[in-house]
């Protein structure tokens, strides 16, 4: 059996659709937000567009935030368009000033606020 790299590489996000009034939400949800009727698991896109963004530029509250080992630097943080979600992300880029509303991007889980790095060509398709 073999395993594609990129599923592995590239885990993606979890998210959950009510089957009353069809609102998907993330993270996932037993139950739905706006109704309260019952929200089951769906697998969200893992590519998706840049709604808006911002650049933080003070540490964030620690805990919960764990700065890096070289100290805190200043990041984007913004909201991608997974499908009919909008999902908030640490935007991962190596110029801030390249960040552009509405940029193709590729969204993964992890520990703690998804991750969004810019799409490379080829990797809309997939
Ligand atoms: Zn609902």
């Amino acid at each position: 059996m073999t395993t594609d790299p990129r599923s592995q590489a590239a885990p993606g996000l979890q998210g959950a659709r009510c089957s009353g009034c069809s609102v998907t939400v993330y993270p996932a949800d037993d139950a739905c937000p706006r109704c309260g009727g019952p929200a089951a698991p769906v697998a969200l896109p893992g590519t998706g567009t840049l709604w808006t963004w911002t650049v933080q530029r003070y540490a964030p509250k620690s805990p919960p935030y764990q700065p890096p080992p070289g100290g805190f630097v200043p990041f984007a943080l913004g909201y991608v368009e997974l499908g009919d979600v909008r999902v908030a992300a640490v935007l991962d880029v190596d110029d801030l000033d390249d960040v552009r509303i509405g940029m193709p991007l590729s969204v993964t889980a992890g520990p703690g606020v998804p991750r969004a790095r810019p799409t490379t060509p080829g990797e809309e398709d997939s």
